[in-house]
């Protein structure tokens, strides 16, 4: 078994921060270190998948699910508009292989497209 990935201990509330947000099978933080003015972290409560295209080939509903709790979370946070990212693998910028949409809103600027 390999260590828990810091987004399972933060939903086990082993490491503090606050869950802004779940759904059924996913729930949402604020990043740590933002780099948008709204910049949030959508994530499902599985760590099964790695990264999204693991998640898209095996469950394609619970990828939806995320984006509908992305959306949300863009309105209620913002004005509706977002990015949402998905580093993949480490050349990719990924960091944390537990899946996790990075969501951008508020005033982006045409080059940050880095989360
Ligand atoms: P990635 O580099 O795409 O794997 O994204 C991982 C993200 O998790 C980074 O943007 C980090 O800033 C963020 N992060 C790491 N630790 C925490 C934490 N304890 N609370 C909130 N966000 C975190």
């Amino acid at each position: 078994m390999s260590e828990p990935s810091i987004f399972t201990r933060i939903l086990e509330g082993e490491i503090p921060s606050e869950i802004i947000a779940e759904t059924e099978n996913t729930f949402a933080i604020r990043d740590i270190n933002p780099r948008a003015p709204i910049h949030l972290l959508v994530i499902p409560k599985t760590p099964e998948y790695r990264n999204v295209v693991e998640l898209a080939a095996s469950d394609p509903e619970l990828l939806a699910e995320m984006v509908g709790l992305a959306n949300t979370l863009a309105a209620e946070h913002s004005d509706g508009d977002f990015r949402l990212v998905f580093n993949t693998g480490p050349g990719g910028g990924q960091s944390v292989f537990h899946v996790h949409a990075h969501v951008l809103a508020g005033g982006l600027d045409e080059a940050s497209t880095g989360a």
